[in-house]
């Protein structure tokens, strides 16, 4: 068998993809808020129930831009168990990262630690719904709310969340997601900044286009970070899949959870009910076991077998040698970051292979049914 990936891309049909090609061809036109960027732009409106999209190049971009457009100053309290682009997306604002721990059973920076945190230089918090499970907004909104803090969310996992039937898209001044290829919903490359008004839109746009008000005047130093218009085609078509992709996504997780739900040695995430999730990660906890099988014999073992999961936050933020100087030690995410690994979930991931990372698992454990 060839080697299971953690993840693959959702691709859009050859077939769908080529009348937008030719179609973009015949309007001559490539990129620059062209056809097809603004039909994109307004069906994820639609499809994620939220007010404004400005469509970034990445979600790196669109994260250094959403902290660019609220003239933050100071420091921004953030998590440590997230991807290093979150970080760095302060750090190119010429802000300085806070770091916070997370709660253990949410991998989500945990509310009731932000407090001690706060100092007088503190302007906004940036969580991160890890693993698309959402952050405690309603805590979260309060602590900003006292202190006048923004909140910017890192919702780069979180396509299509909702909460009680509301998208979580919605927390929070600002959202951004990437639409990388290994993300649940993609544009190759790609990201978004989820915003509340019209006027934040039009800034946004500007930004991210050099930061041109007008064709003669530029205030603000911006960026280019455009998406072109065949990344937004190929956006448009993955877009009428991705339904039917996160329902695969999600018969993957039923079938893990009861297979592994009571393998001595597994832990698993727990899926709040009023949550709509997009299963587009399946983390486990490897557990202190009789076996003395650690999370890195786990993935070892794995890859003998030609399963490739991935130690996904590991090593945390504050480890790499770019943070290290903050000089910040979090209990709780060092104990999720050494024991945690994703396992391979994704629609092109046949019954036989699914069987298979069971099976491998299962043996691991020694776990007779
Ligand atoms: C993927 C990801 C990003 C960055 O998005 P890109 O589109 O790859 O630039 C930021 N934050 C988190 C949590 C991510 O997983």
């Amino acid at each position: 068998m060839d080697k299971i990936t953690v993840t693959s891309p959702l691709l859009p049909p050859l077939d769908e993809l080529t009348p937008y090609l030719q179609d973009i061809w015949q309007r001559n036109w490539l990129t620059n808020n062209g056809h097809y960027h603004q039909q994109l732009e307004n069906e994820l409106c639609k499809y994620l129930d939220v007010p404004h999209i400005s469509l970034f190049s990445n979600g790196t971009l669109a994260l250094i831009t959403a902290l660019q457009l609220l003239e933050l100053k100071g420091e921004v309290i953030t998590t440590p168990y997230t991807f290093v682009a979150t970080a760095h997306a302060i750090k190119w604002n010429n802000l300085t990262p806070v770091f916070v721990d997370i709660d253990p059973t949410t991998f989500n920076i945990d509310p009731t630690k932000i407090e001690a945190a706060i100092t007088e230089k503190t302007s906004a918090i940036l969580p991160v719904h890890v693993y698309g499970t959402p952050c405690n907004d309603a805590a979260i909104k309060a602590i900003a709310k006292k202190y006048g803090l923004k909140v910017i969310y890192d919702a780069a996992h979180a396509f299509g969340v909702k909460e009680n039937n509301q998208s979580v898209l919605n927390y929070g001044d600002l959202s951004i997601l990437s639409f990388h290829a290994t993300k649940a919903y993609s544009t190759i490359e790609g990201g978004a900044v989820v915003c509340k008004t019209l006027e934040q839109k039009q800034r946004l746009d500007q930004l991210k286009n050099f930061g041109f008000e007008s064709e003669t005047q530029v205030s603000v130093c911006g960026i280019n970070a455009k998406l072109n218009e065949i990344q937004a085609a190929f956006g448009l078509v993955t877009l009428s899949k991705v339904g039917d992709a996160i329902k695969a996504r999600k018969k993957i997780a039923q079938t893990y959870d009861f297979a592994l739900a009571n393998v001595k040695g597994i832990r698993l995430l727990n899926n709040s009910s009023n949550v709509q999730a997009n299963y587009s990660y399946y983390p486990i906890l490897v557990e202190r076991n009789d076996l003395h099988i650690s999370r890195d014999k786990l993935f070892d073992k794995l890859k003998e077998n030609n399963i490739l999961a991935r130690r996904y936050f590991y090593p945390l933020v504050t480890d790499f040698k770019a943070y290290e100087s903050d000089n910040y030690d979090p209990f709780f995410a060092r104990c999720v970051s050494e024991n945690v690994i994703c396992l391979p979930i994704h629609p092109s991931l046949t019954k036989e292979m699914l069987n298979k990372i069971i099976k491998v698992l299962l043996n691991v454990f020694d776990y007779k049914q």
